[in-house]
């Protein structure tokens, strides 16, 4: 029998309308461009895509600011990551508990998110009443791309761990394309490529 193959997507790689409005269009025609790429060749594979929940969406809704992955990191934030990831969790349990007829080939985020970067996410001192401060730009500009993984896909790493499910985790990021689409050729993480990107405008 032929395996199936599946993997675990953060939802706005099937589903852009729930990300947060973005104005960097140079960012956001790469990011497009390697989603589009990624997703045509697991569907040309044969691959099935199961869509993780947006924790972002499903508690701000569509008007939200971009944030960093400090103002997530709360125990209220991680405890509604955790509720979302209950069901996604139990799915791959019971894929892994029938191994003759499915093969998971992992998780996949969004590098750079502050919820579900894998390698990397958003991190600055952002905060506080946006009215009325004259120190804005300054504060703004202190965002940074460091290599931790965003709040949700923290959760997800943990509750993997806790269940004792083996699965790897891989960030979509267009500096380092072929990390992502190595996973469909059930290759783990691909080629690691080193970016040098200092700063994220979320
Ligand atoms: S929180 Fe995650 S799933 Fe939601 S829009 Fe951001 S990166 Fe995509």
């Amino acid at each position: 029998m032929v395996k199936q193959k599946i993997l675990f997507v953060a939802h706005c790689v099937l589903n852009t309308a729930s990300k947060v409005v973005m104005y960097n269009n140079e960012e956001i025609a790469q990011e497009e461009a390697l989603r589009r790429r990624f997703v045509h060749a697991a569907l040309d594979s044969g691959v099935q895509l199961i869509q993780l929940p947006c924790p972002e969406f499903t508690l701000y809704g569509s008007k939200r600011w971009g944030h960093t992955s400090d103002q997530f990191d709360n125990p209220f934030f991680r405890r509604h990551c955790r509720k979302l990831l209950k069901r996604p969790l139990d799915e791959a349990a019971a894929y892994l508990a029938d191994p003759e007829r499915f093969e998971l080939l992992g998780f996949v985020g969004i590098d750079g998110s502050p919820s579900c970067g894998v390698d990397y996410t958003c991190t600055g001192p952002w905060g506080g009443n946006l009215t009325s401060r004259n120190d804005l730009p300054a504060v703004l500009s202190q965002v940074t791309l460091i290599p931790m993984a965003g709040i949700f896909f923290d959760e997800v790493k943990k509750l993997l761990a806790k269940r004792g499910l083996i699965l790897s985790c891989t960030g979509l990021f267009a500096p380092e394309p072929d990390k992502v689409m190595s996973l469909l050729c059930g290759r783990e993480n691909g080629s690691k490529q080193k970016t040098t990107i200092k700063r994220f405008n979320s």
